[in-house]
């Protein structure tokens, strides 16, 4: 699972590092060890309280009641099924993916 980071804070991390720890008296000896420095940062940078939103569409789908066909819609992401008049919401109300075509 990839690690979601908040870029403000890293950028304050950052600009205290290039103000307090690299001055004219301890500044890093070469780009390579200023870059290696910040991939540090970024490695102990806690992880950002994000959630994932899936974007997908309906798929269409039915099952057979009394010999009657009932059309329902499928969420692509938790496969749960709904009446089609669900199809007018633009999320699954089960595991909250938008139905916006997106992908
Ligand atoms: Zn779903």
């Amino acid at each position: 699972m990839p690690k979601y980071i908040d870029a403000d804070k890293l950028i304050l991390i950052e600009k205290r590092a290039a103000k307090n720890a690299w001055n004219k008296h301890a500044s890093p000896k070469c780009w390579s060890q200023a870059i290696e420095s910040f991939i540090e940062d970024l490695e102990k940078a806690p992880a950002a309280d994000v959630q994932i939103v899936l974007h997908g569409n309906w798929l269409l789908t039915y099952k057979v009641v009394d010999e009657f066909i009932e059309n329902l819609i499928k969420c692509p992401f938790c496969e749960v099924e709904y009446p089609v008049p669900e199809a007018l919401s633009n999320f699954c109300p089960n595991c909250g993916a938008k139905m916006d075509g997106e992908e």
